[in-house]
């Protein structure tokens, strides 16, 4: 297959500037969609200091509470989402994804969740923000304009390899009556594939999955390593949604790279796992 994904690479991801200091990023085939707000965060903003410094979004990363809590609501009112109408996976690298309703509303940032192991939510909800957690692993944004449903996946090696996007779609399918050729997909950023090094065993876990012109594309051996090798998440995930039944126009991959604009956004691999936390968000209208 003649891969055309890197064609919807260029200009598609805009940074946003909010009076209260907050910059995200935004994804422009959403925009014109007209039904979604979409955002990925960036450092810039908030209250956070040192390695978490300054929009940290992850609670999980040792920063004090009280300042991630402040960040996401610096970060709600940046895109015009209400904290209590967030509601967060709880990501742990697997491949599920489950339907969250109003009844999750502020599940993962205000209050506890009642979900465990879930690294995909979909809803048709709309004023329902959606959220996951990324610090190098690929945020995954499916929209169906056609059936108000929205999905946002954590997709890093493990839910890459588990098809996480697929099974999201699957969800969307079962769930709302989505039709997957009405779907845009957005692989937003994340580590690249020039950047994101691996060894042999998850090497062997993707030369296994992807066979042929895809497996050039998605792993590779990387020159004058022994026993290393390139993953491309973007790659992959790009043929995971093929594989989902989207159709090649509707997919979109961002050339943001985390790990080569570290000043800019939470790299795990940059910083050596010393680093705060960024969120996707996408909610319907
Ligand atoms: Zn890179």
């Amino acid at each position: 297959m003649n891969l055309n994904y890197i064609k919807n690479r260029e200009r598609m991801t805009e940074m946003k500037n909010a009076d209260n200091g907050v910059a995200y990023l935004t994804f422009s085939p959403l925009n014109k969609l007209n039904c979604v707000v979409n955002a990925f965060s960036t450092r810039v903003g908030g209250f956070s200091d040192g390695i978490y410094s300054t929009l940290n979004l992850n609670f999980n990363q040792g920063d004090d509470i009280e300042k991630v809590n402040k960040n996401f609501e610096a970060m709600g009112e940046a895109i015009g989402v209400a904290v209590e109408n967030m509601v967060m996976a709880h990501q742990t690298h697997t491949a599920n994804v489950m339907r969250v309703t109003k009844d999750n509303s502020g599940m993962g940032i205000i209050r506890e969740r009642n979900y465990h192991d879930i690294d995909g939510i979909v809803t048709n909800e709309p004023g329902l923000c959606l959220v996951t957690s990324h610090a190098d692993c690929i945020p995954l944004y499916f929209v169906d304009p056609v059936r108000n449903a929205i999905g946002l996946s954590h997709s890093g090696w493990k839910g890459t390899a588990g098809n996480i996007a697929k099974n999201t779609v699957e969800l969307m399918k079962n769930e709302f009556g989505t039709d997957p050729k009405d779907v845009i997909g957005i692989i937003g950023p994340g580590i690249c594939g020039e950047c994101y090094e691996i060894g042999q065993d998850v090497a062997d876990v993707f030369t296994e999955k992807y066979k042929g012109e895809e497996q050039l594309k998605v792993v590779r051996p990387e020159v004058g390593k022994e026993g290393k090798y390139l993953l491309d998440l973007h790659a992959a995930n790009c043929y995971n949604m093929l594989d989902a039944g989207l159709t090649e126009k509707n997919i979109y991959v961002s050339d943001v790279c985390t790990m080569e604009n570290s000043e800019l956004l939470f790299s795990h691999r940059a910083s050596k796992g010393k680093r705060g936390g960024l969120c996707a968000f996408l909610m319907l209208k």
